[in-house]
């Protein structure tokens, strides 16, 4: 199994990045490991720690439209070049924690992605250097108010509500290129969403040397690289599950606000 890298909170508020064992003992680091967090000898049982969102960025730049079948659905082309929003950093939640299903909605979609978290500064980098640059991979659930994202034409509000991007559960550093992505609802056997990765248009690599042309990437951000075919509406008392090949499961219960 690949190492999996982890943030969590001890019983006395403390947050630690660390190393997840197979049994799920956490191996405390003393920094982010993409800033060259060293191994302690502080060792947290299950029972001692909740798990946080694996990175805290400072922005989390997502990608609209970035699989074929996707914009499709939506009744667009596939956009020339990558289309780019901000979610804001409140809308981040862990796994196991809920989506608060907003007042201002009455259409509120899943949207199950691969996002990557940046290692490094990076600035108007070519894709080779951009690829350098990708410290590892997570899962997201892009959660989109889609009546304010139509209502409003800019997506601010209906991208950024608190508990609107489901992040985790942790981090891996290899994924195999045609990884699968599935998203589930409830107890259902079969997934809402079904795709690999390599479906993407624009490659992780094309995706941060684009953005880094525009705005400085900094160790720890979040790039959500869109979502595939089976986009579909959330109802409170709903739990979604974003699965990735050789990452793990993001399980979100969807409450009211
Ligand atoms: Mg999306």
């Amino acid at each position: 199994m690949a190492q999996r890298y982890i943030r969590v909170k001890n019983q006395e508020g403390h947050i630690y990045y660390g190393l997840l064992h197979p049994s799920f003992k956490v191996q405390a680091l003393d920094a982010a490991p993409w800033l060259n967090g060293q191994s302690t000898d502080l060792s947290l049982e299950p029972d001692d720690y909740q798990i946080l969102a694996p990175c805290a960025p400072s922005k989390i730049v997502a990608v609209g439209k970035n699989y074929a079948d996707h914009a499709g659905e939506m009744g667009s082309e596939v956009p020339s070049e990558p289309l780019i929003f901000l979610k804001p950093p409140t809308s981040i939640i862990p796994s196991g924690k809920d989506i608060h299903y907003p007042s201002q909605s009455q259409r509120v979609d899943y949207e199950g992605e691969l996002a990557l978290v940046i290692g490094d500064h990076a600035s108007d980098c070519t894709p080779e250097e951009a690829h350098t640059k990708i410290w590892g991979y997570t899962i997201a659930n892009d959660v989109t108010a889609r009546d304010l994202q139509r209502k409003d034409g800019q997506w601010t509000r209906a991208k950024g509500f608190d508990t609107f991007c489901p992040l985790g559960p942790w981090i891996v550093r290899e994924l195999s290129p045609g990884a699968r992505l599935q998203t589930f609802l409830n107890d259902e056997i079969t997934p809402v969403q079904c795709s690999n990765i390599d479906q993407m248009v624009f490659s992780p690599d094309f995706l941060v040397s684009f953005i880094s042309k525009v705005m400085t990437l900094m160790p720890g951000d979040v790039i959500l690289t869109g979502t595939p075919l089976g986009v579909g509406p959330l109802n409170i008392g709903d739990r979604v599950r974003v699965e990735i090949e050789g990452i793990g499961r993001l399980d979100n219960t969807v409450v009211a606000s």
